[in-house]
């Protein structure tokens, strides 16, 4: 009688708990608040408990569906947000270099049109300035169109069998006089029939970049370029150079719009800014990363993967 009338006061102690946090969560629930149940006394083993439990049961899985849908909204969010900063710095940084060749072109003409007494010799000095403006702009068209292609429509891009080693190559001859003049020789180490699927404008761009860059600013004796890596799936490339390298605190950020080391040399030796990030965008293209590092013993070494299929 006694140990009877003791569970049955336990019983409605724990069901009246149980009441009580039910409606604690129903509340929470309505709130759409997620619930810590880890705590829950076990319903009575009736059919009404085995309801509430599935229920519990039910509204923990909704809730924790919930949670990573909102981080994964979060995420998205956030992610668009830096898109949209991205491509605001970006058009800034357009306008920006822009205005610096049009507004010479103009100061240039300008001159010629107020100064009717200048020789024939000083008035082919500017046009001369203008035609150099002139050429800078149009290869910051150039690049500028190359990275909104990448950009915008990078799925669109098409691929096809191209011979890696014959793109190498060719991009070699096309700048050895200007390697030449600069006293650089090029050692190519690339063997021949290396083949992927790729676009071939862009693998070209990627050599060009490199070399054309190595070529301006190594101020070096040698340029190398090595297959360091021929798996079943990469191939992994290192173009180096012997020249004065970039200080580590320059490295990360190389691969960036618009960053240069010395912007003033880089303008006057006909840089963009943008070379190096097309580089990199036309190796992420192809499935492929690329790191910058000094080269042991002095230089710039480019080390990058690309896929082949
Ligand atoms: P730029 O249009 O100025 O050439 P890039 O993105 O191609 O822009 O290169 C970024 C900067 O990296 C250059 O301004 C130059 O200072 C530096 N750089 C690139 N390649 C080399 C190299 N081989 N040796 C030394 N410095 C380099």
């Amino acid at each position: 009688m006694d140990t009877d009338l003791k569970s049955k006061r336990f019983f409605l102690g724990s069901k009246a708990r149980n009441i009580a946090k039910l409606k604690d969560f129903l509340y929470l629930a309505e709130k759409n608040t997620p619930l810590d149940t880890s705590s829950f006394e076990p319903f009575p083993d009736d059919e009404l408990g085995k309801l509430l439990n599935r229920i519990v049961a039910v509204y923990n899985r909704y809730a924790k569906e919930q949670t990573s849908l909102t981080k994964a909204q979060e995420r998205a969010i956030m992610q668009t947000q830096e898109q949209i900063r991205n491509k605001k710095q970006l058009t800034q940084n357009i306008s920006h270099e822009l205005k610096t060749p049009v507004s010479s072109i103009q100061g240039y003409l300008e001159t010629i049109l107020n100064n009717p007494k200048l020789t024939p010799g000083q008035q082919h000095d500017f046009i001369e300035k203008c035609y150099v403006q002139t050429q800078r702009l149009s290869r910051l068209l150039q690049d500028l169109s190359v990275i909104t292609r990448m950009d915008e429509a990078s799925e669109l891009i098409e691929k096809e069998e191209v011979s890696l080693s014959d793109i190498i190559e060719e991009e070699l001859r096309d700048n050895s006089i200007q390697a030449g003049e600069k006293g650089i020789s090029i050692h190519n180490n690339i063997p021949q029939g290396l083949s992927m699927q790729g676009n071939k404008a862009l693998l070209q761009s990627i050599f060009h970049n490199l070399l054309i860059n190595a070529i301006t600013y190594s101020q070096g004796t040698d340029i190398s370029i090595d297959l360091q890596d021929d798996s079943s799936t990469y191939y992994v490339i290192s173009f180096s150079d012997n020249g004065i390298g970039i200080a580590p605190e320059h490295l990360p950020r190389i691969f960036e719009r618009f960053y240069r080391i010395d912007k003033g040399r880089s303008r006057k030796l006909g840089g963009t800014g943008l070379g190096l990030s097309i580089v990199k965008n036309a190796i992420l293209i192809h499935g492929g990363a690329i790191e910058a590092r000094e080269r042991e013993g002095g230089g710039l070494e480019f080390v990058f993967s690309m896929k082949k299929r």
